[in-house]
């Protein structure tokens, strides 16, 4: 099922989801929606609060690029990045490291506005997945911003929070202009 996207102003993309509990056959089909809805958008990450859902869930599928990222190890070993996705992950966790370096990001609930945001590079990931396995990746390139993304999402930040002060400064127009009338017109 293709779900509604919610927009920037949306007070659910500011919430702070909550954990998942137990992975039962809603949470299942949720998934299956969130990246049926992904797709239909043509995203390359989705996160449960952009459908309006404040749970720890979100997927990633950057297999239309397989060069976007310069390595990816499942349980520390070699593996071939797009045999992983899509990338489900329900209750993330991250380990960030490596050099920040800025690169342009869009967002589904966002998307008249890119912009240049700051991350660092490598990401590893202790990934829940829907069989109740524990997928651990590590990556860096497209995919390691992606997952950084759509986790930020599940603490309610967008990618427009962490822009450079004078970027910053130059969205705060468009974005009000936004978040006054997106959600009204709902
Ligand atoms: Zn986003």
């Amino acid at each position: 099922m293709i779900l509604d996207i919610k927009q920037y102003g949306e007070p659910v993309l500011r919430r702070k989801c909550d954990p998942v509990e137990e992975v039962d056959t809603d949470i299942r089909n949720f998934t299956q929606d969130l990246i049926d809805t992904m797709i239909d958008a043509e995203g390359i990450g989705l996160a449960a609060p952009q459908v309006g859902v404040d749970m720890r869930i979100a997927v990633v599928d950057v297999a239309h690029d397989p060069e976007c990222v310069s390595f990816f190890k499942v349980a520390g070993e070699d593996a071939n990045m797009v045999d992983f996705m899509p990338l489900i992950f329900i209750n993330p966790e991250l380990e960030l490291s490596g050099p920040r370096e800025a690169d342009s990001e869009g967002c589904l609930s966002i998307q008249e506005i890119r912009a240049k945001v700051k991350r660092p590079t490598i990401v590893k990931a202790k990934l829940p997945q829907i069989d109740g396995s524990v997928l651990e990746i590590e990556t860096d390139g497209l995919l390691a911003r992606a997952i950084q993304h759509e986790v930020d999402h599940l603490n309610g930040i967008l990618f427009t929070d962490r822009v450079s002060t004078t970027a910053k400064a130059r969205l705060k127009r468009q974005l009000k202009d936004l978040g006054n009338t997106k959600w009204e017109r709902r």
